[in-house]
C-alpha cells in the first residue's frame, strides 16, 4: 500500500537487531487517517470471505483491528497479555516476543471465542509469527477457525510469512520489508 510505504520511508526508524520503529504513526502516536486507510485496504483484501469476528493481541493490534472490524460490521476481541483474576473460561497460550526477547502468556475468555466462529486475525507486525501461532493455538482450543491474517507491516526477512502461508492461511500485508540491513529500510515494490 503506497501511502504506508511512503510513511515508513519518511518516518520509520531502524533499530539495532532488525527492529523497525514506527512509533510516530502506529505504535505510540497514531495517525487515525492513515490507520483508517490501512483498515479499508485490509477489509478489501478479505472481501468475499465470511468473517464472524476480528481477533488481535493487545496493545498495538487493537487500533487496526477495531477499524477493520467496524468496516466489516463484526465484533473484535483482543487477547490479553496479563491473566485477569476475574476472567472466566480462560484459554491460554505461550508466546515468545521478538521485540522483548522473552515469553509471555496471552489469554482470552472462551465466552468471546466460540466453536465454529470464523475469525480474521489482524496485527501491526508479522515477524517470526509467534503471536500468530499463539492465536492459532487459542482459536484451535476454542474450536474456532482462522480464515485469514492481515498485517500492516510484514518483515519479509523473518520466517512468519512463509510459516503461515505454508499452512495454507491467506496472509495479507500492506508493506513488506525486504531488509533492515545496515540500518537501511528496504521495502518490496
Ligand atoms: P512475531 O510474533 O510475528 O514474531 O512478532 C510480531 C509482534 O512483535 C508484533 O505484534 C509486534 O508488536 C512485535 N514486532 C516484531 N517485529 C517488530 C518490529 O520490527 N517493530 C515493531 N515496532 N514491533 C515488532
Amino acid at each position: 500500500m503506497k501511502a504506508l510505504k511512503q510513511r515508513i520511508m519518511q518516518d520509520g526508524k531502524c533499530l539495532e537487531g532488525g527492529i523497525l520503529k514506527v512509533d510516530s504513526f502506529i505504535n505510540h502516536q497514531m495517525d487515525p487517517a492513515l490507520m483508517m486507510e490501512m483498515a479499508k485496504e485490509l477489509a478489501e483484501r478479505f472481501n468475499g470471505i465470511a468473517i464472524d469476528k476480528v481477533i488481535t493481541v493487545e496493545a498495538s493490534g487493537i487500533a487496526p483491528a477495531i477499524m477493520v472490524a467496524y468496516l466489516l460490521n463484526v465484533p473484535v476481541v483482543f487477547a490479553k497479555k496479563k491473566v485477569p483474576s476475574t476472567m472466566e473460561g480462560i484459554l491460554k497460550s505461550e508466546v515468545f516476543s521478538f521485540t522483548k526477547s522473552r515469553s509471555y502468556t496471552i489469554c482470552l475468555s472462551d465466552k468471546f471465542l466460540r466453536k465454529g466462529e470464523r475469525c480474521l486475525f489482524i496485527d501491526d507486525f508479522l515477524a517470526n509469527g509467534n503471536a500468530a501461532a499463539g492465536i492459532l493455538d487459542l482459536t484451535g482450543q476454542a474450536g474456532a477457525e482462522i480464515v485469514g491474517m492481515g498485517f500492516l507491516i510484514e518483515k519479509g526477512f523473518q520466517k512468519g510469512g512463509s510459516m503461515l502461508r505454508s499452512k495454507g492461511i491467506k496472509v495479507e500485508s500492506l508493506a513488506i520489508i525486504e531488509s533492515l540491513d545496515n540500518c537501511e529500510i528496504r521495502i518490496k515494490d
